[in-house]
């Protein structure tokens, strides 16, 4: 098995308890449902997508229907993560690819870079 995995198992499991907690205390305080993920999930793709060919798709109101669903930033980056948490390049920083130290995975799983890629992201946008 060579596939390079930056978290253990183990690791990954409490992980996902702690984006699942989150998304739990979010949804207490938006309203929004576990269930709506699916669509959440369906939108922001949709919205990535509109983002890439401008012209105006039709559907766009439903789209911003489901956004606002999504309620917030941080839903939709925890909603990002429980996604991408089985992936095995979860946990690798965007920029260097070096492992995510898990210590700053369990402050922050949503996290898609390392600290100092991060600090150098935030600087320069
Ligand atoms: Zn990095």
């Amino acid at each position: 098995m060579s596939i390079r995995q930056s978290i253990s198992p183990q690791q990954r499991n409490a992980l996902m308890d702690v984006l699942r907690l989150r998304l739990t205390s979010l949804e207490q305080h938006s309203g929004t449902r576990l269930e709506d993920l699916t669509q959440a999930q369906h939108a922001y793709q949709t919205l990535q997508q509109d983002l890439h060919d401008a012209p105006q798709r039709s559907g766009e109101e439903e789209v911003e229907a489901a956004v606002a669903d999504i309620n917030s930033h941080e839903f939709s980056a925890v909603t990002q993560a429980l996604l991408r948490i089985h992936d095995a390049d979860y946990g690798l920083c965007l920029d260097c690819h070096s492992s995510i130290a898990f210590e700053r995975l369990q402050l922050e799983p949503q996290a898609l870079r390392c600290t100092s890629c991060q600090t150098l992201y935030e600087r320069s946008h």
